[in-house]
């Protein structure tokens, strides 16, 4: 294999089947604030998703940052420390304080059994991360939440399609906030979205994400410019028609990992939990002291042999600069994220890696432990 494989790589469409697309934006003349391709894309992803409203932004750290404000959320909000730091950097923007919470070493998802020791006064909200697309436990969140009286914004910006025995993940919570970055399941370029409950919050938010107009000469709030173009919202549409395929295969993937890494010494795949429907967003496997070489000796050796493996998530949130001050960011009060952070890798997985590729990555890394053959 002399190509380099990255860890992830774009949905990509035949080009030739996005040119009536913008043949269609060309003659429209309306390039963004809520044209015929946004509306679409709005219907076609509640229908495909099944919920009841989506408002489409510009990218995943914009809905964020407005999901926020549309509760008007202050003061602090309970966090996990292990995700991309986009998660972490929507508090800050919205002048919130970060408290951030262990997690769970199975679900590598914010322990609920943690969350009411970190709640003050001050608590307004619970951020929880469906990290890997893996579910959060919704239900334990939603009782503490219900108890405390504290709204709860998930994080699913892996979590596209996925479902659990109800339906949908993205049904839970007060909002849902979705990204559709090139490096995700489902890609506009650069996009995202919130998932609101009902035709008053959608309102609401898709006033925030245009300047806080809600008509030409009145504004109502100190919105950003968070809206999705039409020719973002096209490409979702062009992409939808293929992204049962692109689901199908990544479960391919994710099942031949499984079987090619299952006797490797000191290393595990972590076991998708809790979903009826999983996405297989990421493939992260873990890396202990049974493993001959330690999980940054193997991250180099894949690396030189052009595998783009990446260590999501390390270093954790807590520990960037603009963090680490917090009284929560102590590392020793996150000893499981601590530990994860340390022995995590995650492989390859796109829909158009094949099998021998797969293999390939299996065989430098059963070389790796020593167990190669
Ligand atoms: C990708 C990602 C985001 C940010 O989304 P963008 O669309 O890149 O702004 C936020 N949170 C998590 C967990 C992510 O993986």
């Amino acid at each position: 294999m002399s190509k380099p494989i990255p860890v992830t790589r774009p949905l990509l469409p035949p080009l030739e089947e996005f040119l009536p697309y913008l043949e269609q934006i060309w003659s429209s003349r309306i390039l963004t604030n809520g044209g015929d391709m946004h509306r679409a894309l709005e219907q076609a992803l509640c229908e495909y998703l099944d919920v009841e409203h989506i408002a489409l932004f510009a990218n995943g750290t914009l809905a964020l940052v407005t999901a926020l404000q549309a509760l008007r959320v202050t003061g602090e909000v309970i966090t996990t420390p292990y995700s991309f730091v986009a998660t972490g950097h929507s508090l800050l923007w919205n002048g919130i304080k970060p408290v951030f919470v262990d997690i769970d070493p199975h679900s590598l998802n914010l322990d609920p059994a943690k969350i009411e020791a970190a709640i003050t006064p001050q608590t307004t909200a619970i951020m929880p991360v469906h990290c890997y697309g893996n579910p959060c436990d919704v239900r334990a969140i939603e009782a503490i939440a219900d108890n405390y009286n504290l709204r709860v914004i998930y994080d699913a910006a892996h979590a596209f399609a996925v479902r659990d025995e109800g339906g949908s993940i993205l049904r839970h919570g007060d909002l849902s906030v979705l990204s559709f970055h090139a490096t995700k399941v489902f890609n506009t370029f650069e996009g995202g979205a919130i998932i609101c409950p009902d035709e008053k919050s959608y309102q609401r938010i898709n006033h925030l994400k245009n300047f806080g107009f809600v008509n030409e000469t009145t504004v109502v709030a100190p919105g950003v410019n968070g809206k999705m173009s039409e020719i973002n919202a096209a490409f979702g549409l062009l992409q939808l028609r293929y992204i049962d395929a692109a689901l199908a295969r990544r479960k391919d993937i994710d099942r031949l990992y499984r079987e090619c890494l299952e006797d490797v010494p000191g290393l595990r795949c972590v076991p998708l939990q809790g979903q009826s429907f999983a996405n297989h967003a990421y493939f992260p496997v873990l890396i202990d002291e049974a493993f001959a070489l330690s999980r940054d000796a193997l991250y180099e050796r894949l690396r030189a042999q052009g595998i783009m493996v990446r260590r999501y998530f390390y270093p954790l949130i807590s520990d960037f600069p603009m963090y680490r001050g917090l009284p929560s960011s102590s590392p020793a009060s996150l000893p499981v994220a601590q530990g994860i952070s340390q022995r995590v890798l995650c492989l390859p997985i796109y829909p158009d890696l094949t099998d021998a590729e797969v293999e390939f990555v299996c065989t430098l890394i059963r070389d790796g432990s020593g167990k190669g053959g």
